[in-house]
């Protein structure tokens, strides 16, 4: 076999190569994947966080491709107030937990998503300082917070990076009482005593 023939063999012999997505695009994927979906409207898609930080994690995203809250402007109002119906219904199917709402500042992923989240954060998933700061300091902006903000300036402006600096730094403490924990485990721990 020539040179080139012994390569072209070789080719034939690989998978296709799989169109590598950036991981920031996963929750594209997860919006299309019946397994990760909770409830869908028209203008909405809810899925399971996949990673999920509290017994109950989901996150709603619009289908319209808007990819972050930094492209939020007036016209969007009435988006937001799905969102928050959205909440509601949420809320409804879930009367037992203590649930919140609410985006992160500086979001990883793209696409514009809304997390809901039980305010128990038991989870295996949630290992650090960072995941527990950016849902328990101002880090996390409140559904209600964020549609004000909206209401009044038209935008939501990006946070400076010593302001998220110090908002991951923050000392931990419990999100239901007064404890201050010195570490995760301890944290973990303690959150324990919060169950029902
Ligand atoms: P944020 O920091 O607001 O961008 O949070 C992104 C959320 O998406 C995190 O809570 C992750 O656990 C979650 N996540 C990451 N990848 C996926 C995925 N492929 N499908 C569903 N949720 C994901
Ligand atoms: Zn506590």
């Amino acid at each position: 076999m020539s040179k080139r023939a012994m390569k072209n063999y070789e080719t034939s012999q690989r998978p296709a190569k799989e169109s590598k997505k950036h991981w920031s695009l996963g929750l594209l994927e997860s919006m299309k994947d019946p397994d990760s979906i909770y409830k869908e409207t028209d203008r909405l898609v809810v899925i399971r966080d996949k990673y999920p930080k509290a017994r109950i994690h989901y996150l709603v995203l619009p289908k319209e491709e808007i990819s972050s809250i930094f492209k939020l402007n007036k016209t969007h109002l009435d988006l937001i107030d799905e969102l928050g119906s959205m909440y509601k219904s949420i809320k409804n199917d879930h009367t037992e937990s203590d649930l919140v709402a609410g985006f992160h500042a500086i979001p990883s992923m793209q696409r514009l998503h809304m997390h809901v989240i039980s305010k128990d954060m038991d989870s295996k998933c949630l290992k650090t300082k960072i995941h527990w700061n950016s849902f328990t300091t101002s880090f996390f902006i409140p559904f209600d917070d964020l549609l004000k903000k909206l209401e009044q300036d038209g935008c939501i402006e990006r946070i400076s990076n010593e302001t998220h600096k110090a908002l991951m730094s923050t000392p931990l403490k419990c999100n239901q009482c007064s404890f201050e924990p010195k570490n995760m485990p301890q944290l973990k721990q303690h959150l324990l005593s919060h169950v029902k």
